[in-house]
């Protein structure tokens, strides 16, 4: 990743004779190759650029989308409020265009296994592209061309994270899927989505802990005297939905209901 003074990121794919070129100039790949961390350099015209590897939350910002992703502020939250811990078997649907996915495979490690479903095959390519630019060889991650709605072929889970329009609709095949103590998320833009979840989650009575939330980021502008909240901000992603999958034969009762 090319910094440069306005804190733009530019994400380059190093290879030996490559060129970068951007509006500040050119570089040799050759001259990066290798070379440290944090490091300055000069482009043709003379401007200063830092060098860094991407983190994850600058390479899922820039890579290129054919979906909505999760943003990163819901990629934090996500994974610790679902518990993603390494070594866990983790069932993710749709795989969209592998933003989430790059955050639960560095999660699990390689220890633990991703399994996403995802039902359009152009995507499944499309998202491919991304996650090996970012982790080259993800020996721990199974995709499927599958629709959810029909079913989860992959079981036992310990956490299921569903990106989806309708995750109510999960919710009977989360039951056969998860093992007890399983935590299923779900991430939907509209709140009526997170209300018929959260239905669908407690008419059984087999989850407990269900909770639904919504993150907000706000940074804040630093320099000199101005020291106040960044003026623009993005109102609104999703929200967050989560419950954890009692065993067979406990059930759940309902205090508020
Ligand atoms: N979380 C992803 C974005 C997911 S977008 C990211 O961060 O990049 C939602 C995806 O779900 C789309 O790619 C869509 O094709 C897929 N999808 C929708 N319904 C589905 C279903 N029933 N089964 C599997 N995938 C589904």
């Amino acid at each position: 990743m090319l910094l440069d003074g306005q804190g733009n990121r530019h994400l380059v794919s190093l290879r030996t004779g490559g060129r970068f070129v951007c509006h500040r100039g050119g570089l040799l790949h050759d001259d990066l190759i290798g070379s440290e961390e944090g490091r300055q350099v000069r482009t043709s015209t003379g401007q200063v650029l830092l060098v860094f590897r991407p983190r994850l939350i600058d390479f899922s910002l820039e890579m290129p989308r054919h979906t909505g992703i999760v943003y990163p502020k819901d990629q934090a939250v996500l994974l610790m409020w679902a518990d993603v811990y390494p070594g866990a078997t983790v069932l993710e649907a749709g795989l969209g265009s592998g933003s989430l996915t790059l955050a639960l495979l560095r999660a699990v490690g390689e220890q633990g296994r991703v399994v996403c479903y995802e039902i359009r095959p152009d995507f499944i390519q499309l998202a491919l592209t991304n996650i090996r630019r970012f982790m080259p060889t993800p020996a721990h991650l199974l995709i499927r061309e599958h629709d959810i709605y029909g079913g989860i072929p992959d079981k036992p889970i310990d956490r299921l994270l569903l990106d989806l329009a309708e995750p109510w609709r999960v919710v009977p095949h989360a039951l056969e899927a998860l093992r007890p103590g399983g935590m299923l998320a779900a991430y939907t833009p509209s709140i009526i989505q997170a209300q018929q979840t959260v239905e669908a989650l407690e008419r059984g009575g087999e989850f407990t802990q269900i909770e639904t939330l919504e993150t907000f980021y706000r940074p804040w502008y630093m320099r000199d005297a101005a020291v106040r909240p960044v003026q623009q901000m993005v109102a609104h992603t999703a929200f967050l939905t989560f419950a954890r999958r009692l065993a067979p034969g406990a059930w759940q009762w309902h205090p508020n209901r």
